[in-house]
Parts: structure tokens; sequence; C-alpha cells
């Protein structure tokens, strides 16, 4: 029998992603969400795809009732890949307690739910923020943690510590968390991809909406950093290859083949490439110039950080893959799709 399992935030970007590539290898999947930051129509974009409708139960995960009433109605969940968060380091600056609550209490609930109902394993979304500005770059997961420079970064720093005590104090789960680096791109059928609501806080939506004319230009923050180009170097990762990093995860946990009850892995490229090369390469994969201006710093963003992938390459046997032209092509596509559907 299929196993089963729970994608909280399973709506979301990343979490919708994840489902198709679960269900592709043979999962069975339960999708909770709040829809506090995605569609309800995203199960119609998976459906499409996988031609698998999943479970969807609209709950909080903050809703303890409402969690434990979803686990008693769908017995028999294996693990749980927990993706529900809110995600923007500027709103959190704004709004601290909205997501502390948020961000915690929902893996308290999970976490307290986990052994009542039997659910072995746990893989969080976690993110390279918990590293700060690093001291050097590729970063590995021995890297020092540093102080948060956001309430949405000191709530994934204090996800990994509640994880990792409750493990510690015998609890009887294990647990895979995924640090992000940075996540662009869509599906290649376009059926589902990254839908932000409001004014994008990610470069690739910013530049796919200027591209087509919702944004009069991009503001790319700073050409005087210490970068051979003077902009901002991150790691972006092909969302469909980090939705694969979260079946090996998975699975692993599952087929117990780690004796580690807790693991730690960098989700990146292990390539650093500037906002400035990012924005060429789109240039010359779409064929259209991009309206961009240069502005000043912006508070509390890094200089550049890329990942050291090798554990996750080693240990999960897992690969990003996907050349950067590929997931630009994918992420304007997912662009043309929204117009297409007058969405946006
Ligand atoms: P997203 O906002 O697209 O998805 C999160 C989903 O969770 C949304 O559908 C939202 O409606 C839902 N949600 C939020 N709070 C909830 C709650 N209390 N109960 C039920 N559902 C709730 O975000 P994403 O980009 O897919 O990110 C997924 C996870 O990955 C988050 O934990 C995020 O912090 C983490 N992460 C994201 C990035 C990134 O750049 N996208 C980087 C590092 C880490």
């Amino acid at each position: 029998m299929a196993k089963k399992i729970l994608v909280t935030g399973g709506t979301g970007y990343i979490g919708s992603h994840t489902v198709v590539v679960l269900q592709e290898a043979g999962y069975e999947v339960l999708i909770i969400d709040n829809l506090s930051n995605s569609s309800i129509d995203v199960i119609e974009g998976i459906t499409r795809i996988t031609g698998i409708r999943p479970v969807f139960e609209k709950v909080d995960c903050t809703d303890m009732d409402g969690m434990r009433a979803f686990f008693e109605k769908y017995p028999g969940i294996d693990g749980i890949i927990h993706f529900a968060a809110s995600k923007s380091v500027n709103e959190s600056v704004r709004k601290p307690l909205l997501y502390y609550r948020n961000n915690i209490v929902s893996l308290l609930n999970i976490l307290e739910l986990m052994p009542e109902f039997n659910v072995k394993g746990l893989v969080f979304s976690s993110s390279c923020t918990v590293y700060g500005e690093p001291d050097k770059n590729p970063i590995d997961e021995d890297a020092p943690i540093k102080p948060a420079t956001s309430p949405y970064g000191n709530t994934k720093q204090i996800n990994e510590e509640i994880i990792r005590d409750y493990i510690h104090s015998g609890a009887p789960i294990k647990s895979i968390i995924l640090r992000y680096f940075n996540p662009i791109g869509a599906h290649p059928s376009a059926e589902i991809g990254e839908l932000p609501i409001g004014e994008p806080q990610n470069l690739v939506p910013y530049i796919t909406q200027t591209a087509i004319g919702i944004r009069p230009y991009l503001k790319v923050f700073g050409n005087d950093y210490n970068t051979p180009d003077g902009t901002c170097i991150r790691d972006f990762i092909d969302v469909m290859d980090l939705s694969r990093a979260h079946l090996v995860a998975m699975d692993r946990i599952l087929e117990d083949k780690s004796d580690e009850k807790m693991e730690i892995f960098n989700l990146g490229t292990g390539r650093g490439v500037s906002v400035m090369e990012l924005i060429r390469v789109f240039e010359k994969v779409t064929g259209k110039p991009l309206n961009y201006q240069i502005v000043g710093r912006r508070e509390g963003d890094i200089e550049q950080i890329w990942a050291n992938p090798e554990k996750a390459n080693k240990v999960l046997g897992w690969k990003a893959e996907t050349p950067l032209e590929e997931t630009l092509t994918s992420a304007w596509k997912w662009q043309l799709k929204l117009r297409e559907r007058g969405i946006m």
C-alpha cells in the first residue's frame, strides 16, 4: 500500500511542486493549507500534471483541535513535510508576533501530534538565512549559526532548536532539516509556479512581472558590494530540483537509511550567481531586454552566499541539475500562463 505523506503548506510554492514529485514517486499525498498565501486553484494544477487529485483540507496548523481532527479523519500518515509558515522577511519585521505565533505554534502542534498518531518522519523547511552573512563561501552545514537579522529568520533558528531538543528528549520521531538557498522557477508544464500575492519580495517574480509590464522596472539594490560586478550573489536553485530533495529525504527517513535521528542538509547548486548575471541570463533566454535601475542597498541584505551541497550530494545522493537557463525559461513560461489565464 502506498505510504501516506501529509504536506502542510502544500498549495504554496515549494509545497505544490513537492506534492507533484511525491505523487509521481507513488506516495499518497494529503495537503493541509490555510490558503493565507496560496490559492485553492493550485490543486487543479497539480491534478492536471499528475492525474491524481490530492486530499485537501483547509486547516490552520496553529489550530490544535483542527489538526487533531485531521489526523483522526485520515489515519495512517507515515510522514510530514512541513512547509506551512509565513515567509516574508520584511513583513516579519513589521509583524513579529504574527511570525512567531504562526511559525512556532504550527511546528509545536505538529510535533505534539506526531507520536500521538504514530507519525514517524518530519522533513522541515529551513533556510540559509540561519547562516547570516557567512565568513566564507561556499557554506557547509557546520558553519556557525549567526544571530538572526529578522523575526522570520529567528523563527527558522528556533524551529530547528525545537526539533533538536524534542528529538534529544527521546521523542519517537526522525527528522531531516533542509536549509534551502534561493528557490526559483516553476514546473516545466507551467501548471504550477510561484504566485506572489501583492508586490513580489523575491527577485525572479519581480523580474518576470517587470518583463511582462506589471512593474515599470526592477530595482537592483546596490552595485557597490564587494563582488565581481558589485551586485549581491545568491545560490539560485530550481524548484523542481529542490522538490526532489524532499522526496529523497522522506525516503531516507521512512526506509530507515540512517541511524541519525536528526540530519541537516544544505540545498543549493554550489554556484554563486550575481543579480546582474541572473538578469543577463533572463534576457538571453527570453530575448527581452529588462528594464532595471540600480538603487541603494536594501537594509538587511546579505552580500554573498552560496551553498556547499556536498553533504546532500553524497549522503542523500541528490544533486541540483537543472541549468539556470532552463529554470528561468520555466519562470517566464509560468508568467505567460498567468497572463493567458488573466490572473496577472
Ligand atoms: P508559500 O507562502 O508559497 O507556501 C507556504 C504555504 O503555507 C502557503 O500556501 C500558506 O497559505 C500556507 N500557510 C502559512 N501558514 C499556515 C498555517 N498556519 N496553516 C496552514 N497553512 C499555512 O512559501 P514557500 O516559498 O513555498 O515556502 C515554503 C517553506 O519554505 C516555508 O516554510 C518557507 O519559510 C521556507 N523557505 C522558503 C524559501 C523561499 O525562498 N521561497 C527559502 C527558504 C525557506
